[in-house]
């Protein structure tokens, strides 16, 4: 499956907001889009003209997928299992995105970007109910509890994490940082998720 291999902060230029793809590096003054806020590439600036209403709800689609990590084709799952749940389609897809596990470890603090906390799971460090979960995708619901693998948790990395992840924990979840565990308390709502896009746009460009 091909992934965008790429310089990341280009896709934050991109898409013209932080995407958080980079770690502490995002958190920092060093971040590439406060220096070049212009879109990537020799006429980026020239480019910065009025967009169309297709390419104003593709780039929040792009940013959406950007940010979470996912490819075209999952991103369009979500977004029919999103229009078959009760409630507000838009909401319900951004729902779907925050609990994917890779987020999950990522809002915790365990991975300081989510492509890192993807790696995380993938490597298999993470335990969901007590059982090894290599999914990234994998989405967590009320009373799951997140833990660290017993050798995971002996790294520096993670034996760091137990003074506190410096993470501000979304109201969904808990975390006992001490003991890298972590209990989902409920499921995200929108004003749960920090992240400025307009997934209405999303909405309209798939109703199409
Ligand atoms: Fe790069 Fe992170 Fe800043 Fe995006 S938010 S431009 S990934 S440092």
């Amino acid at each position: 499956m091909a992934r965008y291999t790429g310089s990341v902060c280009r896709l934050c230029r991109r898409e013209g907001c932080k995407l958080f793809l980079k770690g502490d590096k995002c958190y920092s003054e060093k971040c590439t889009i406060g220096k070049r806020p212009t879109p990537p590439g020799e006429h980026g600036q020239a480019r910065q003209r009025k967009m169309s209403e297709y390419g104003l709800q593709l780039r929040e689609k792009q940013k959406a997928k950007r940010a979470y990590g996912v490819l075209e084709n999952q991103f369009h799952r979500y977004f029919e299992t999103a229009e078959r749940m009760k409630g507000i389609t838009g909401d319900n897809l951004m729902q779907l995105l925050e609990r994917r596990l890779d987020n999950v470890i990522y809002r915790l603090g365990f991975g300081s970007s989510r492509p890192m906390a993807r790696q995380l799971v993938l490597h298999g460090h993470i335990r969901v109910n007590g059982k090894k979960v290599t999914v990234p995708s994998y989405l967590v619901d009320v009373n799951d509890v997140i833990t660290v693998a017993a050798k995971a948790a002996e790294t520096e990395h993670f034996k760091a994490l137990r003074e506190g992840t410096g993470r501000v924990i979304p109201q969904w979840m808990v975390i006992d940082a001490e003991n890298l565990k972590a209990t989902i308390t409920a499921l995200p709502k929108r004003e749960d998720i920090d992240l400025t896009i307009q997934e209405n746009l999303i909405v309209e460009l798939y109703s199409r």
